[in-house]
């Protein structure tokens, strides 16, 4: 046994971040941590990579009483942590932060520079890692930086290495390359500890797994002995119904029609239609030009050619402003920036986007006003929450996206442009979102839905259009297979984009 942890508490203040936190890793196993936003993975590993002190609990480590009083000293033990956020030094090249803390020094202290370089070319080709010793880090990409932090730890001779959610800013290819790694870590005999919260994942990586829920270990086993719909029952503490598949309906007129759409270089003549009734979904890589679509279409970005059709009727939106004039919303990707004030009160949400909806004479709020439609619209989506006057922050993530909705219905939109909507939000609440979408579509919107989880893609959208390199390069019906998809998003697209932009 590598690592047995046993009964693990942590508090920050008031917070009760572990109260029973268990597991234990073997040599040559892939762990997988499992559990939803919150419920204490990262505490966890952060205990046993030596950044936090535990309040108690026991930590056994290659059979001997452990703990670790600092980051350091948990390397020194071998044991290494890739973590959500790259903590390399941006401005240093690869080989320069591969031994970053442990540079080889020279008897008047001076980095030896040219061993260094050396060194680490050769524990790049021996692994075959698409990198360079000299590349500047700060230029990778978010893979290339994990590699550099994988590099680290084989180089340190690591026996643990634990990634903290390490794909959840990665594009398919990227990802799939992350879990050959793992697979070949594995093979050496390191243990490794993976932390997601992407379960269709899980199946292609993972020996064992460990879930967590509310700082306590609620299930810890083989994976195959397991299913996912268990594993989400665990992690939300709940019965929750079968896998979400959207029923589709008939769609009702074209809302919008796109022609020829171009803005040089990220989008190349994009055609494409969706009818009120229907959820379009938009796959692809990362920087396929997704993003930049909705953006267009929502009058951010000027185009360079092409025709847009809202409900038949050519127009020319050139500022958001003119798009929500003409009935199109956009509820981006980082609605906490953009969506959504979190520091105001829900009714103020609600209603920010048409304070003329709720004004008299211009410029007085009517504050009844404001109530009814806030209360009609947080009923109408089942927004859960205390009263108008909770301030919108406080609210679940799939509750907060339902006002970002909620918000743009007050405002009468028709067409709605969905940027990765369930980004950061739990499984029990990704299913609240595809509700509120598929109701939207019911009630006669037409839907345009970005998103990078194609199990996703495949339950909720009727049809699924394919973006590569700033064209659509194909459309499947919405009840394809993820292979599909994945051969028309890379098609001829070679390896990974590990190196990003080096110059
Ligand atoms: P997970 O990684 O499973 O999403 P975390 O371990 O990050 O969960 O968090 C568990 C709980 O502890 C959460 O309620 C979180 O808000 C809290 N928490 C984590 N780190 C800190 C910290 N440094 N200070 C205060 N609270 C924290
Ligand atoms: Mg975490």
């Amino acid at each position: 046994m590598l690592l047995r942890l046993e009964g693990i508490r942590k508090h920050f203040g008031g917070v009760i971040a572990l109260k029973n936190g268990n597991l234990s890793v073997d040599a040559g196993e892939v762990h997988l941590l499992l559990g939803e936003n919150g419920a204490g993975k990262s505490t966890l590993m952060k205990i046993v990579a030596g950044m936090y002190q535990p309040d108690g609990g026991e930590i056994v480590w290659k059979g001997g009483k452990a703990g670790f009083r600092r980051p350091a000293e948990a390397a020194r033990m071998g044991i290494a942590m890739v973590h959500q956020e790259s903590l390399l030094a941006p401005h240093l090249s690869v080989a320069e932060n591969i031994f970053l803390g442990r540079e080889q020094r020279m008897p008047l202290g001076w980095v030896n520079r040219g061993r260094m370089l050396e060194a680490a070319r050769r524990l790049i080709e021996e692994h075959r890692f698409p990198l360079h010793a000299d590349w500047r880090v700060e230029k990778l990409s978010p893979a290339g930086k994990q590699l550099v932090e994988i590099c680290r730890a084989i180089q340190h001779g690591s026996s643990l290495l634990i990634f903290d959610e390490p794909t959840s800013s990665l594009s398919e290819t990227e990802t799939q390359a992350v879990f050959r790694i793992v697979r070949m870590l594995r093979d050496r005999k390191m243990g490794v500890i993976y932390i997601t919260h992407r379960l269709e994942e899980l199946r292609s990586v993972g020996d064992r797994v460990t879930i967590l829920r509310d700082g306590e270990t609620v299930h810890s086993g083989p994976l195959e002995a397991i299913t996912t719909q268990r594993i989400i029952q665990h992690m939300v503490g709940r019965e929750i119904g079968a896998i979400y598949q959207r029923q589709p309906l008939e769609p009702g007129e074209e809302l919008l029609r796109v022609e020829g759409l171009t803005r040089k270089p990220a989008l190349e003549d994009i055609s494409l239609s969706v009818r009120a009734g229907e959820i379009v979904g938009l796959a692809g890589l990362v920087g396929a030009g997704r993003t930049e679509l909705c953006r267009a279409l929502f009058g951010l970005d000027t185009v360079d050619a092409g025709t847009v059709k809202i409900a038949g009727r050519i127009v020319r939106v050139r500022s958001p402003r003119e798009a929500v004039a003409e009935g199109v919303a956009l509820i981006p990707e980082d609605r906490q920036k953009t969506g959504l004030a979190t520091a105001l009160p829900v009714g103020y949400n609600l209603t920010i986007t048409d304070i003329g909806k709720v004004s008299r004479f211009g410029f007085f709020l009517d504050h009844a006003a404001e109530k009814r439609l806030a209360a009609e619209f947080a009923s109408r989506l089942r927004i859960r929450c205390e009263s108008p006057r909770q301030l919108a922050g406080r609210l679940s993530g799939g509750n907060q996206q339902k006002v970002v909705i909620a918000k743009w219905l007050v405002r009468g939109a028709r067409v709605f442009l969905f940027d990765e909507p369930t980004r950061g939000i739990d499984v029990g609440a990704k299913t609240e979102v595809y509700e509120v979408m598929d109701e939207l579509a019911r009630s006669g919107a037409a839907i345009l839905m970005v998103s990078s989880e194609l199990a996703e893609l495949l339950q909720v959208a009727d049809r699924i259009l394919v973006m590569r390199r700033g064209r659509v390069t194909g459309e499947l019906p919405g009840r394809t297979t993820q292979e599909e998809v994945m051969r028309l998003a890379t098609l001829h697209e070679g390896g990974a984009t590990i190196a990003g932009e080096q110059e």
